[in-house]
């Protein structure tokens, strides 16, 4: 069991599901060269991927092509299913800097195949994941700067107006298809930018108003 601090409170968020967004920003759809989505689109990771700040990513031995990607996790708060997006942002406990760690190679090799993703995006350490922000602190969440450095040098560098779909919207979307609990974290996708780590690189990654994650590599 994954737990994660709310800061300013002694309360700890036990994680439930981790819900990945895919392409909800059009410039990382383009870098991929996949088309962009019409609705919310999205893919499973398992909590047991999770560590927290000034943790590390493992690269795994059957990787050569190991990618960041940084995101904005919406984590709930007040359980629902079939949510309407009017309501949706009442069901939001707070905010955290993500990374969507993911085996490129390997996920590009599913692609081709057919096969579902959950290897390239499901490896141990692959989900490293801020402290919780309550949502209080973070009045708009559609407007936040958001990038990631490796060693010192800017990689990814947007802002979450570039969304293509609001956190309502895909809370919505997500809830009308499985039931959304306290803890379950919603990872809303990655700007442009990623690129490949290794072992050694020193990784910060933050969202304004949000927090600073920093997280090794080896
Ligand atoms: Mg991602």
């Amino acid at each position: 069991m994954v737990e994660i601090k709310v800061t300013g409170s002694k309360e700890l968020i036990k994680v439930g599901k981790v819900i990945c967004l895919l392409r909800s920003y059009k410039a990382h759809a383009a870098e991929m060269k996949s088309a962009v989505p019409t609705e919310p689109e999205f893919f499973l990771k398992p909590s047991t991927a999770m560590i927290g700040h000034e943790d590390f990513i493992q690269i795994p031995r059957e990787s050569e092509d190991v990618h960041h990607e940084v995101e904005l996790a919406v984590v709930i708060g007040k359980p629902g299913k079939d949510i309407p997006e009017r309501e949706a942002m009442e069901h939001v406990l707070g905010y955290a800097v993500f990374i969507d760690v993911t085996a490129r190679d390997i996920q590009a090799r599913a692609k081709k195949a057919g096969k579902p993703w959950s290897a390239a995006k499901g490896y141990d350490t692959f989900a490293p994941m801020s402290d919780i922000t309550p949502k209080e602190k973070v009045p708009e969440p559609h407007n936040l700067g958001i990038w990631l450095k490796v060693n010192g040098e800017v990689r990814q560098m947007s802002n979450t107006s570039k969304m293509i779909f609001s956190v309502g919207r895909m809370i919505s979307h997500i809830s009308g298809i499985m039931r959304l609990e306290r803890g379950d974290v919603i990872a809303t996708g990655t700007p442009e930018g990623v690129s490949q780590i290794f072992a050694g690189d020193d990784i910060e990654a933050g969202i304004e108003g949000v927090g600073v994650l920093r997280v090794g590599v080896r």
